[in-house]
């Protein structure tokens, strides 16, 4: 009887996990010249590459869930990015999710991540090397007060600005999603050199990591873009705005059905996947 038990709940566990998303059953990147194609919260990619996982420079969380892969502008990009935090002195660069072999929806967490040009990097650069179990169990370090308005003094580091300020400058980025603490933070820092922090927009979490987008590449004729920021270093009354009570009447926005996948993203499941 146990047995049975066990295996229907196996079995109810098999079926869950297939509901999630038919992306994750894709194991090994499409093979093809690499292509991100539709949206960032609606695509997918062929001819992803996985980030190598050895580096003097990064480490890779979690990497059995299989979200290192990415366009080869994104992989490039992070070893930019750690090669110079490194050059700096200023620790290791710890690599969070980026996009799935193929790209596509992951089950819960986020939307976007889907046409490999996202990056999760921790804000957070040990001077010490993390080991094989603090890599699969990360510890996040929350550096946003409770009042939700200001970052934690004592956690605050200076080259966490530094580290979101090189990714800012890269040509390659278009938008650093942050806590609307942490890009309020970030106007203080910066002084006269205010140009990068029109990339860092503020967002909802992103507490302890921030995201990074790419731009399209250039030869991905399908990969759509983002309208880019408002221009202005965006400390004004945008900003602000995240600090104040929802005005009333404004609700929570609702959850919407995902739109159809981009044909291209349609056939290369119909293709690949079961
Ligand atoms: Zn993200």
């Amino acid at each position: 009887m146990k047995n049975i038990v066990v295996a229907l709940l196996a079995l109810l566990a098999t079926t869950t996990a297939l509901a999630a998303t038919p992306w994750q059953k894709i194991t090994q990147p499409i093979a093809g010249s690499a292509q991100s194609i539709g949206a960032f919260s609606n695509g997918c990619i062929v001819g992803a590459e996985a980030l190598p996982l050895q580096s003097d420079n990064y480490q890779v969380m979690r990497t059995e869930q299989l979200r290192y892969f990415g366009h080869p502008d994104l992989i490039l990009f992070i070893q930019r990015l750690s090669n110079q935090v490194y050059n700096l002195g200023l620790g290791t660069v710890l690599i969070g999710d980026m996009g799935m072999p193929a790209g596509g929806r992951f089950n819960g967490g986020h939307a976007s991540h889907q046409s490999g040009l996202d990056v999760d990097v921790f804000l957070q650069l040990p001077k010490t090397r993390w080991t094989a179990s603090q890599l699969m169990r990360p510890q996040a370090l929350d550096l946003v007060a409770a009042d939700g308005k200001h970052v934690v003094p004592s956690l605050w580091k200076p080259e966490i600005t530094s580290l979101i300020k090189l990714a800012a400058k890269d040509n390659d980025v278009t938008r650093i999603f942050v806590n609307a603490a942490i890009k309020q933070q970030l106007c203080l820092d910066a002084g006269t050199d205010r140009d990068w922090l029109r990339k860092v927009r503020p967002w909802f979490q992103h507490r302890a990591h921030m995201h990074v987008r790419l731009r399209c590449p250039a030869n991905s004729l399908e990969c759509e873009d983002q309208p880019p920021p408002p221009p202005g270093d965006g400390c004004g009354a945008e900003l602000q705005s995240w600090f104040e009570p929802p005005k009333p009447g404004s609700t929570k926005p609702v959850k919407k059905t995902p739109p159809p996948l981009p044909p291209s993203c349609q056939a290369l499941l119909d293709e690949h996947v079961l």
